[in-house]
């Protein structure tokens, strides 16, 4: 391991904490996730949140946004309960959730803030990603909640929620997801070559299972969907995240990996595609 107080989560490790639903399960116990994504300009991140919940597992996804991100995630995810919100209302007329994923492709401006206030004033766990952080950065009341918070930046995002240069953050991310989880109160999943999950007074849990071919567009929402559905699904923030980044980054290397060993570009919907397989074994 590359650092004192640093750890990380084995195939073993992840099997055991995975949700397996029993008997008893009912979708709205196996995990209701809220995904609060997408705008009428960015639609493409609305659908690979949502498609990164529900090969994940969640019992039910109820997806919240306006009107053009709702009609793409309607075609290609019917298993989706999806809502149109505005910022008035918010997301009241949404239904219970157990978790919120806030932010891919939501847009940074003043109506995007309000529905995503209108989230994260919620007593439930959220995570919050890409235009989330962003918001949060000039807003940061948005990170001050009752319940746990997750935040999944990348080092750009993150140099913008604490004020310090990227390439700063880049020589010292042990360091700065440490800081940030401090600063913050909320446990930090640091995107990057290899992801560090830090929270306060818990060793750093690192994960390297990824590949390179995972830096394309998109990818990073398809993670956000599957550390949202654990969270719904009970799995604490750091399990949660850190059980995510593993099965993220195995979907990315049986994404690029051939029959014959070769490698190849993939697209950050084939991540989802892969998840099934990767948590079979
Ligand atoms: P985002 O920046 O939000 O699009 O997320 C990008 C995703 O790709 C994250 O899960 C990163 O950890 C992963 N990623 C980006 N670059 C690399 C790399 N060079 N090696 C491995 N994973 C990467
Ligand atoms: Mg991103």
């Amino acid at each position: 391991l590359p650092a004192p107080g640093v750890t990380a989560l084995t195939g073993p490790d992840v099997a055991a904490l995975l949700p397996r639903p029993g008997a008893e399960s009912n979708k709205y116990r196996r995990g209701v996730i809220g995904v609060l994504a997408g705008s009428d300009r960015f639609t493409g991140a609305a659908v690979l949140t949502v498609a990164g919940a529900v090969r994940a597992g969640a019992g039910l996804v109820r997806f919240a946004s306006a009107e053009e991100p709702v009609r793409q995630v309607r075609a290609r995810w019917p298993e989706a309960v999806t809502t149109v919100v505005t910022p008035e209302r918010g997301v009241q007329d949404v239904g219970r959730v157990q978790a919120w994923v806030v932010g891919p492709g939501l847009g940074t401006g003043d109506d995007a803030h309000a529905v995503a206030a209108s989230a994260l004033a919620l007593d439930v766990p959220a995570l919050v990603d890409a235009d989330g952080l962003t918001l949060a950065a000039r807003d940061r009341s948005l990170l001050r909640r009752s319940a746990p918070t997750v935040i999944t930046p990348h080092t750009g995002e993150l140099g913008r929620l604490l004020g310090v240069d990227a390439d700063e953050i880049e020589a010292r991310r042990l360091y700065f997801a440490r800081r940030a989880a401090a600063e913050l109160g909320v446990t930090v999943l640091l995107k990057g070559s290899t992801t560090l999950v830090a929270e306060e007074g818990r060793p750093v849990l690192v994960n390297v299972t990824g590949t390179p071919w995972l830096a394309t567009g998109g990818t990073g929402d398809v993670l956000a969907g599957i550390a949202g559905a654990f969270l719904a699904g009970g799995l604490s923030p750091r399990d949660a995240a850190s059980c995510a980044a593993h099965l993220h980054g195995l979907a990315g290397r049986a994404a690029a990996a051939g029959p014959q060993g070769g490698e190849a570009p993939i697209a950050a919907l084939d991540i989802a595609r892969e998840l099934p397989g990767v948590i079979r074994s």
